[in-house]
């Protein structure tokens, strides 16, 4: 084991990085709060059974890609890989229905899957999501379409492709499984060996194998488009006439089933084409089953989860991420180290008023200390040298053009507020 490499498929994200994902994010919560969406935090972990139940027995993510312990107390505890079922569970624990005839929540946060990794592929990876629970119109499915679609417009995005699909209701999917199930069995020898478990436990789940020869023989078998119940064709009819009178464009994948067994009706991925395989941005659908098979309520519900690593590649490839000074806005410069005293009594003003301020310890020459006042990437150097210092004064000096002005320190916070904005919050001045 390297201890000094972060374990397989995780990553540390760097000062720089950290500013543009807090960009990311606070972009993202700007844009759900518009919505009418309220942040839940929820745990990182949760009782397993929750995930078995809710995500489904038969699923890669429960049967491969948990991260599953147990506590000194026996419980079987699973680190969070999806958001939508520890959502449910608060709906339900906090009886949320008895609030609303409508809740809409979103989430942002890291998840875990031991997944193989590969580009656009982690272990810890982050997502955001969106619930709308207690709404069946399917004016709700086509609002939290748009709402991703209208997220990655707003961040500059695009080139996006969303695919839209039907894996109707308990009722006809049975049905649909059926005729699936005969079909594939007489070609069974030609599927990959996932694929044959696949056609005994999870036969839809065989629709959106990557296999080449797979893909082959799926091409041949019945659309579940054929076997929709008249409830189910209207509610897919009218989420796409929805769409439609908006001008959002979609496409149709009669195959795109996704990963988790909860979703009746609408499925849908928003694809970025330049992202390569994994090009999903984000994948969600109507889930009208759920809530009661976490044992709340039979209320309906629609959302969706978009991971940040492919929207963090996607808006860097098109040249959309912003750049942001990641270093102090100040440095202060004493000469000589009793002014050192006098450089931290300002620094500390500076800083409570909420700027961002670097400073040299004063046993340096005055050259460099320049050198790492440089290095800092501060727009603003203020020097105190012991002469000025005499007469109260200091040297502003501003980077970006070299020039520099005597200024008495009794107005120096005046002075500085006028050229930069704080960065932080202000904490009250110290009293005198
Ligand atoms: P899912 O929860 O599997 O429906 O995935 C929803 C979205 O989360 C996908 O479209 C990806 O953007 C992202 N995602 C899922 N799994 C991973 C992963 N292992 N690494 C990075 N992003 C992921």
């Amino acid at each position: 084991m390297n201890l000094t490499t972060a374990p397989r498929g995780t990553f540390d994200l760097m000062p720089q990085q950290a500013l543009v994902w807090q960009w990311m994010e606070s972009s993202i919560r700007a844009v759900l709060l518009s919505y009418g969406y309220g942040e839940i935090r929820t745990p990182i972990f949760e009782h397993t059974e929750l995930f078995q139940r809710g995500i489904g027995e038969t699923t890669d993510i429960v049967e491969k890609e948990m991260y599953t312990l147990t506590d000194k107390g026996g419980r079987s505890l699973t680190l969070r890989p999806e958001g939508t079922a520890s959502v449910v569970r608060a709906y339900i624990q906090h009886k949320l229905y008895g609030q609303s005839p409508v809740t809409k929540l979103f989430y942002i946060g890291p998840m875990f899957r031991q997944e193989r990794p590969q580009a656009g592929r982690f272990r810890q990876f982050h997502q955001f999501g969106v619930e709308m629970i207690g709404e069946e119109s399917p004016v709700a499915d086509a609002e939290v379409i748009l709402l991703a679609h209208d997220l990655y417009c707003q961040l500059g995005l695009t080139e996006l492709e969303i695919h839209l699909n039907t894996v109707g209701c308990p009722q006809c999917r049975q049905e649909y499984k059926a005729a699936l199930t005969s079909a594939l069995a007489a070609v069974a020898e030609q599927l990959c060996s996932t694929c044959r478990l696949r056609l005994v436990r999870n036969p839809l789940r065989l629709l959106d194998c990557k296999s080449p020869v797979c893909q082959e023989v799926i091409s041949r078998v019945p659309s579940i488009h054929n076997y929709l119940c008249t409830d189910c064709h209207h509610h897919f009819d009218q989420v796409t006439t929805l769409l439609e009178q908006v001008g959002v464009k979609y496409k149709l994948s009669p195959k795109l089933v996704r990963g988790l067994d909860y979703y009746t009706r609408t499925v849908f991925e928003i694809i970025n084409t330049d992202l390569g395989a994994q090009n999903a941005l984000c994948g969600g659908g109507r889930y009208d089953g759920l809530v009661a098979e976490c044992g709340g309520p039979a209320v309906p519900g629609v959302g969706f989860a978009s991971g940040i690593e492919r929207l963090y590649t996607t808006l860097e490839q098109n040249g959309k991420l912003p750049e942001f000074a990641c270093g102090p806005q100040l440095y202060i410069l004493p000469l000589g180290e009793e002014l050192a005293v006098v450089a931290f009594e300002i620094a500390t003003d500076l800083r409570r008023q909420g700027f961002s301020v670097e400073m040299g310890n004063g046993t340096k020459s005055l050259k460099a200390q320049m050198k790492a006042a440089h290095k800092s990437g501060a727009g603003f150097v203020l020097i105190i040298g012991e002469e000025e210092w005499r007469e109260r004064q200091v040297t502003l000096k501003i980077m970006a053009d070299g020039s520099q002005k005597r200024l008495p320190a009794s107005g120096l916070m005046e002075e500085i507020t006028k050229l930069v904005s704080p960065r932080g919050p202000q904490v009250p001045l110290r009293e005198e």
